[in-house]
């Protein structure tokens, strides 16, 4: 694998040179008051690319899988009800933490590819009228399928109900890429991890609670330890933390909400359409399919492209890696072999992007599938050349 190549994995993603700087820096005493200096600007930095007020930011030395449990652990109890879709890999795993935790999960199947299915919810929260359901997960990217759900649609199906269920939302490949609402949606807990859109190295796992969910800490009595926030807000209210933080990780989480606020949400999100639909045009022109049942639910972050029967599709990652140095993400779970994925999130530019799409087209036709070279990138060029990222942002 060449350092000098992008990587297209839906995360971890490419760091930016101002955030690999951020990162490397000397110890400093984590106690000290130069550490609140750190803390501070990084959870208000979070906050704003929540689009929240009243979040509560919380930054533990985790990932996103971490962010879960936190969601879980600091609000519910064993026994308690908690409503799911399956919808890929990621919304399966939430859907096993919570088995494994003692909750009880109503799963409602959903086929791969498709999102969550609000009009479900709204049947199920009407129908449970003991409210024995007390959280509603949603993934809002599933990043095995490419899929985005629609988060309002989720909080809506809550408030037909008359629901006073928690709604945790999973924006680990959303947030900082696409729009994310905390605020307006209604979210209770949203979880992010450090190494998607945050553009950071793995190892913070980031969630935001809601007045509603600070006071469920109250009487939810799952076993936490590590993941208590209330010791997490105790060591905040004097500048510090219960145990040691991951210093550098968060002076470039700091730094990394600057870079997405000095560009600007409303320009991320916008650039990170446009370069989607650079690679939806490629997969077009080379004739394949998106995982993403249909357009409303495609993602900005990643696509899940199938391949044609009896292909295996993790044979073009593999090859990609081995012969071009260049990293694809290969189908997880249901969808292995069926899809090779291609994250477009983080920091990435329409130059960048074109050359995963040229190295996709060199690996399907080293590999025998009927690409002809140049036609996804030549999509992608007349795509990027006629919406270029002023005339984007002209059109916002
Ligand atoms: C990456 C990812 C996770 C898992 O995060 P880790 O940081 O790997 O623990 C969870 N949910 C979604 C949607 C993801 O993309």
């Amino acid at each position: 694998m060449s350092f000098q190549n992008p990587v297209f994995i839906p995360g971890p993603t490419n760091i930016p040179e101002r955030l690999r700087k951020a990162c490397d820096m000397p110890t400093i005493d984590h106690r000290s008051p130069l550490f609140g200096q750190i803390l501070h600007p990084a959870r208000a930095g979070v906050q704003a690319v929540l689009k929240s007020e009243t979040a509560e930011v919380f930054i533990f030395p985790s990932t996103g899988t971490g962010g879960w449990e936190t969601a879980l652990t600091n609000t519910l109890s064993a026994g308690d009800g908690v409503l799911a879709a399956r919808n890929g890999m990621f919304s399966h795993r939430w859907i096993d933490m919570c088995q494994r935790h003692g909750l009880a999960v109503e799963v409602v199947e959903t086929p791969w590819g498709e999102g969550l299915p609000a009009d479900r919810y709204e049947e199920i929260l009407t129908a449970d009228t003991e409210h024995r359901i007390k959280a509603v997960l949603a993934t809002h990217n599933e990043t095995a399928t490419g899929v985005r759900s629609d988060i309002a649609a989720v909080r809506r199906a809550l408030d037909k109900a008359g629901h006073p269920a928690l709604l945790f939302v999973d924006g680990v490949s959303s947030i900082g890429s696409m729009d994310f609402r905390f605020d307006d949606w209604g979210v209770d807990v949203a979880v992010t991890g450090s190494q998607k859109g945050f553009m950071l190295p793995a190892g913070l796992a980031i969630v935001g609670f809601s007045p509603k969910a600070m006071e469920a800490t109250r009487t939810g009595t799952l076993p936490r330890t590590f993941f208590d926030v209330h010791d997490m807000a105790r060591g905040y209210a004097n500048s510090a933390y219960p145990y040691t933080p991951a210093v550098g990780l968060m002076n470039g989480l700091n730094e990394a909400c600057g870079m997405l606020l000095d560009e600007g949400l409303e320009n991320v999100f916008a650039r990170h359409h446009r370069i989607a639909e650079g690679v939806r045009a490629a997969v077009r022109a080379w004739g394949l399919d998106l995982c993403a049942a249909s357009p409303d639910v495609y993602s900005d972050t990643v696509s899940a492209i199938r391949t044609p029967e009896g292909f295996n599709a993790t044979d073009i990652v593999t090859h990609a890696a081995s012969k071009y140095g260049v990293a694809f993400g290969v189908g997880l779970g249901e969808v292995a072999g069926k899809v090779f994925r291609i994250g477009h999130l983080g920091s990435l530019t329409d130059v960048m992007t074109l050359s995963g799409i040229a190295t996709a087209e060199m690996c399907m036709a080293d590999l025998g599938l009927d690409v002809p070279l140049g036609s996804g990138v030549a999509a992608a060029q007349a795509y990027f050349r006629s919406h270029s990222a002023a005339s984007v942002l002209k059109a916002a």
